[in-house]
């Protein structure tokens, strides 16, 4: 079948969600020209648009939290970061704090270690400092999480929880407005997005790329490709062949998050912070409107729903979901009113098998990924499109990334980021394994 040439592009970024955006804005501010491509309606209308948007330093390992630190002074930031202001309008930081509860298998200590080296501030409280700052929060331990039908649910708490407090985290007001800014700034700088538009086929000779095929029949030929596909991207990689030397696998993986009222005392507006709840296996924030935003942490007695084809899974929630998650939430927040009504939405991550992301080359010249992102990369954005750039900049003059990870130094730290964590090839990291990295 013979296709027509309608393109040609020094690089396709496949997918235009937070973190295709980034890469394009970057790639199109170093000099390239870049086409992106979504099958979607617009800018972050995939995964991007379920996100809950939060920004926090708490990851397990050093480059995860050093990268988070980076990314967070260019979200505070952002018109500086972008170059423009979007006349369709930009997206806030909205200050509250990050409380993390001392959970078995969650290394606290390990992460101060580190918040010490960057300079993250944070208090250490016990459990009746916690009180005194949050009184509508409970500060029992009932860890391990459970299943609502099993007996031990309601136990009594066994003992106290500790927890460390962070007062600079927050969450971005809305995340789909976040890669529209993105996209804006990318255009500014020549990036052209095709919406409405899927890739259907990597074209490729025996090494490299030569660019895509979309579901037009058209191509656009480019020796740069970049699969930012989000929740699709372990299938975009299938379509490309370069399966064979990843050490680090990554899948669509359900993922549901609520909307509950937030306890007394507890909303936004009176300074709640966001909460990171591994005990019970939660996460909540406050949002505007006296609200919380209730996700999960995948504790082992929960089933994990791994999806095979993302085009076909529901973006309802679960009512089983829903209630496991309010009953869990009322064993934190006593005074919580439960809603007699599910609300919420169903997305998915990108999970990796480490929850680390991939920010990578591949085994064939020519196609990058920057997938896995595990459900906790929003925040990461901004650095992540400077990594792909990096990186593609570095392959490209012939430097061999897997042997020599390229090291990107932190723009407001000046420490090294080893880009080599984000490797496909790595073992994999020492993480909670969960969502929280
Ligand atoms: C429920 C939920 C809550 C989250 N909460 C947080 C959080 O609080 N903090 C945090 O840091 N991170 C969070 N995340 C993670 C974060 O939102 C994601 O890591 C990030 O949004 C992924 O962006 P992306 O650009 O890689 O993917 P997406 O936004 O999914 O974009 C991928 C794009 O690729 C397009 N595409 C796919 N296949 C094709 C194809 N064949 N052809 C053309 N286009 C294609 C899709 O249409 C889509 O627009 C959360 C994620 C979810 C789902």
């Amino acid at each position: 079948m013979s296709h027509d040439v309608t393109r040609r592009a020094d690089a396709i970024v496949i997918g235009a969600g937070v973190i295709g955006s980034s890469v394009a804005f970057e790639l199109a501010r170093g000099g390239r020209q870049v086409v992106v491509v979504d099958k979607g309606p617009g800018p972050g209308a995939g995964s991007t648009s379920a996100s809950a948007a939060i920004i926090r330093f708490s990851y397990s390992t050093r480059d995860p939290i050093l990268t988070a630190w980076e990314g967070a002074q260019l979200w505070f930031d952002w018109e500086r970061h972008l170059g423009v202001r979007d006349p369709d309008g930009m997206v806030e930081f909205i200050p509250t704090g990050n409380l993390v509860f001392r959970t078995t298998g969650f290394d606290l200590e390990g992460i101060t270690a580190l918040w010490d080296e960057f300079e993250i501030p944070y208090d250490d409280l016990d459990g009746p400092a916690i009180s005194r700052r949050f009184p509508w929060l409970d500060v029992g331990s009932y860890y391990p999480p459970k299943r609502v039908d099993d007996p031990a649910f309601a136990d009594d708490a066994t003992s106290s929880l500790s927890a460390l407090y962070n007062p600079t985290s927050g969450f971005i007001d809305d995340p789909m407005l976040a890669s529209r800014n993105l996209a804006y700034a990318a255009r500014q700088h020549g990036a052209e997005f095709r919406f409405h538009t899927r890739v259907t086929a990597i074209d490729r000779d025996e090494r490299a790329v030569r660019g895509v095929t979309l579901d037009s029949g058209q191509q656009i030929e480019a020796p740069i490709i970049v699969n930012v596909g989000g929740p699709h991207a372990s299938g975009i990689k299938r379509l490309a062949g370069v399966t064979d030397d990843m050490l680090i696998g990554h899948k669509a993986l359900r993922a549901e998050v609520f909307v509950a009222p937030s306890p007394p005392g507890g909303s936004l507006e009176d300074g709640a912070p966001l909460v990171a709840d591994l005990d019970i296996g939660q996460y909540f924030r406050p949002q505007k409107g006296g609200t919380l935003l209730v996700g999960g942490t995948e504790p082992e007695c929960d089933e994990m729903h791994w999806v095979d084809d993302p085009d076909t899974d529901s973006e309802v929630p679960s009512v089983e979901g829903w209630e496991t998650s309010m009953m869990r939430l009322a064993r934190r927040l006593p005074e919580f009113g439960m809603p007699s009504q599910p609300s919420g939405v169903a997305a998915m991550y990108d999970a990796s098998d480490d929850w680390v992301p991939i920010y990578d080359r591949s085994s064939m010249d020519g196609y990058f990924m920057a997938c896995g992102t595990s459900g906790n990369q929003f925040k990461n954005a901004p650095m992540a499109g400077q990594y792909m750039r990096a990186i593609i900049d570095a392959t490209q003059d012939g430097h061999d990334h897997d042997a020599d990870p390229v090291q990107f130094r932190g723009e407001y730290t000046g420490q090294m980021v080893n880009l080599g964590a984000f490797s496909r090839r790595r073992h994999k990291a020492a993480t909670s394994n969960t969502v929280m990295g």
